[in-house]
């Protein structure tokens, strides 16, 4: 495949059975999802000490070569891009735990699709990927990621992983982190008014709000009302998760009829 193909993939092979081995030690006994095995180094391990596992692989050569290398009678492998899998498929709903070394362009919809699904994972991502999920308020990377992962899960850093562990070696480290959904979910609603308030975390909430106005579908008669009632006048990136939480509480209670 093309330089430009394996990009578009974000294939970067793990070398390390020890990173590999780690991450399996979570799936004893499991029903797993494997987002991206590749080549089938984790698949291997969490095979070996898995309930089942359920790998899904959009690259249809190397589903092919899994096919031939990988018979474990506990294995499924799906050929299908994750986010177009059914949930027949992924066996959503007997799924345990996610365990996968995933590539940077789709962490972000995994950590979403995770939230969602109320599902614990162990995740290798990008370093930098990791400090954006653990950012807090007034830090540099605090983003709308941060929030949302501070809301929706307890996170643990289980171990760094060189960039020199992946074959091709890719341009920044790596990190295995734990993620486990707290009880009190977020809704789908607070999340969307989350993600609109912290498009515009360098203004102060009054101005994020009035320049969300459009998105958020209330009237401006209640928005300004809000406004006027509330103390509005912090920059949004100093609030922390739980504040901007009882913001779009607050803001939802606007939008039902
Ligand atoms: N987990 C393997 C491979 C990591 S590279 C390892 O640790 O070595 C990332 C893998 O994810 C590649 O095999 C790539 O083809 C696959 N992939 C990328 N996007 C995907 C998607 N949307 N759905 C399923 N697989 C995907």
């Amino acid at each position: 495949m093309s330089g430009l193909g394996r990009r578009y993939m974000g294939q970067n092979f793990l070398i390390s059975e020890a990173v590999a081995r780690a991450e399996a030690a979570h799936a004893h006994g499991k029903i797993v999802l494997e987002i991206g095995p590749g080549k089938g180094i984790l698949t291997r391990e969490l095979c070996s000490v898995a309930k089942r596992v359920v790998a899904v692989e959009k690259d249809t050569r190397l589903c092919t070569v899994l096919r031939s290398s990988l018979q474990y009678p506990n294995l499924k492998l799906v050929n299908k891009d994750f986010f177009d899998a059914t949930p027949s498929e992924l066996e959503s709903g007997y799924i345990d735990i996610v365990i996968a070394n995933i590539p940077y362009s789709i962490s972000s919809r995994v950590v979403m699709w995770l939230r969602e699904h109320e599902l614990p994972a162990v995740l290798c991502l990008q370093k930098e990927f990791v400090e954006h999920m653990l950012a807090r308020e007034g830090e540099g990377s605090y983003s709308r990621l941060s929030v949302t992962c501070a809301l929706s899960f307890r996170i643990i850093e289980i171990m760094k992983v060189p960039r020199n562990s992946f074959r091709p070696v890719p341009e920044v480290d790596s990190e295995v982190v734990f993620l486990e959904p707290h009880g009190a979910a977020i809704t789908d609603a607070e999340s969307d008014t989350i993600n609109l308030i912290m498009q515009h975390k360098k203004k102060t909430l009054r101005n994020a709000i009035i320049d969300s106005k459009a998105e958020l579908g209330i009237s401006e008669e209640k928005l300004d009302a809000f406004v006027r009632s509330n103390d509005c006048s912090m920059r949004v990136f100093m609030m922390s998760p739980q504040q901007i939480l009882g913001v779009a509480k607050g803001l939802a209670s606007l939008q039902k009829p």
